[in-house]
């Protein structure tokens, strides 16, 4: 492919001047805020006396319960068992004693059943299975690992990994997601900048685990020391390649990685192995490296800790099961009391409702953020303007989806293609009125689900 190009340069300017793909349709800019953490190596932040681990952290049924109160657990060893095929198990990030299963409140305000484990501080492990040399492990045994190492999609879609890698089409080629797109989050690029040779070896495993000939790392212009070090990694190998691409938001949702690097355009309703690809999160590849070389559960990930609002943002390796809380207190508090605090990026993550919710294997960042990055505007009349249909990534008329939606004509907003819009937010955020639009487009998703619910039962 002409687009994919290949170079080992981390200087900035020249960066700029080679080819850089992006999506055709939509996308704009928007304030990176990366600065902050984008070149401060990841720490390792201390346990905490207790962690709070929920047994849904992933798409799909949750985990049962396999310890009881006074039972004592290792680090990595399983405490939820998933029983059914979309599901992952959850394993415990800390060696101590079992002190509750019972119901918690997530980040997001939203209850589930957690197992809260008390620190002894002594991080003791279970011994894992390790898998030393890639060529001698089956598909199905990667798949296997996979699975028993509780690895859900770490950019935030929590979908878990062993379903991914078993694509019911033929795939010809990985893509490895490493636009990191939304402002403030660096903890993809800080994990390409230092465990670029982990993400080759985990790109490897999801290769051999779904067929896959090709695999292709994306990375936006705008990380040019991760380009270096991933081309640097990738250099011996003539089937990865990595693919420079333009700043532009949202090019690391998956349809616009897609279409910008392959040219492939994922049909309404369809998944990338529609087109014969898989898609990865940087983080999730290592994970997959280290279940198979070290035989290690997924119980720790590096969260940006970011925002106007935190004393000193940084990228910290976290167990699961930290109160958030804890995060910014590591980072040496709040300067003031925060406008907002969001976990995630700011264009797609959800406000904290709880800071004593817990880090969750999909967590990539929290962020704390001053008046002036958090203005809550009022909402005005629309002016016709159409910055928001320009804007949209997915062709669609946010306008229209926003007022059908709102108003509850979920069916009017179902034949403007309802479904496609992908709630990147990038038409809230350039509209001038300051329009609700993807909130009430998410209103109208879930009303129309609910009509469809009814309509199957009647
Ligand atoms: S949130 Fe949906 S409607 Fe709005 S720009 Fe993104 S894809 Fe388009
Ligand atoms: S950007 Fe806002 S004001 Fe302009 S057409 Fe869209 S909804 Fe209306």
């Amino acid at each position: 492919m002409v687009f994919v190009i290949s170079f080992s340069d981390s200087n900035p300017e020249r960066v700029s001047k080679l080819i850089q793909r992006t999506f055709p349709r939509g996308g704009g800019d928007i304030p990176h805020h990366k600065e902050a953490t984008d070149g401060k190596p990841i720490v390792v932040m201390p346990a905490p006396s207790i962690v709070v681990i929920p047994l849904q952290q992933h798409i799909g049924a949750p985990c049962e319960p396999v310890v009881a109160v006074g039972d004592k657990v290792k680090m990595g060893q399983m405490i939820g068992q998933s029983t059914k095929f979309i599901s992952a198990p959850v394993h415990s990030s800390v060696s101590g004693q079992v002190l509750a299963v019972e119901e918690r409140r997530l980040a997001n305000g939203a209850k589930t059943m957690c197992v809260v484990i008390r620190n002894d501080g002594r991080d003791e492990m279970v011994a894992g299975e390790k898998h030393g040399d890639l060529r001698k492990i089956s598909a199905a045994a990667i798949r296997e690992a996979v699975k028993n190492a509780g690895i859900v999609g770490m950019g935030g879609a929590g979908f878990p990994t062993h379903v991914k890698l078993n694509p019911p089409k033929p795939v010809d080629t990985i893509l490895i997601n490493g636009a990191e797109c939304e402002p403030y989050l660096t903890c993809d690029h800080r994990l390409m900048v230092e465990q670029a040779e982990q993400m080759v070896h985990g790109l490897f495993a999801i290769m051999k685990a779904t067929g896959a000939a090709k695999g292709v790392i994306g990375i936006e212009a705008n990380k040019p020391d991760a380009i270096s070090q991933v081309q640097e990694a990738v250099a011996e190998y003539e089937q990865l390649s990595v693919a420079v691409l333009q700043v532009r938001y949202p090019q690391g949702a998956e349809k616009q990685l897609i279409k910008a690097i392959l040219n492939r355009e994922v049909p309404s309703g369809g998944l990338p192995h529609d087109v014969g690809c898989v898609v990865s999160n940087v983080h999730t590849a290592i994970a997959i490296y280290e279940a198979l070389s070290a035989g290690k559960a997924s119980y720790e990930r590096v969260v940006t800790v970011s925002g106007g609002a935190v004393v000193d943002p940084r990228n910290l390796l976290v167990r699961v099961g930290t109160p958030i809380e804890e995060l910014f207190k590591f980072c040496g508090g709040f300067l003031g009391e925060p406008e907002a605090v969001v976990c995630g990026g700011p264009m797609t993550g959800p406000p904290v409702q709880d800071l004593l919710g817990p880090v969750v294997k999909n967590l990539s960042g929290v962020l704390a953020l001053s008046k002036e990055e958090a203005a809550f505007d009022e909402n005005f009349p629309c002016i016709r303007c159409e910055r928001c249909v320009r804007a949209c990534p997915m062709g669609l008329t946010p306008n229209l989806l926003g007022e059908y939606s709102n108003k509850g004509l979920y069916r009017d907003a179902e034949r403007l293609h309802l479904r496609d819009c992908i709630e990147c937010s990038l038409c809230s955020y350039v509209c001038p009125a300051k329009r609700a639009l993807v909130t009430w487009i998410k209103k109208g998703k879930a009303g129309l689900a609910a009509e469809n619910a009814k309509e199957k039962v009647s």
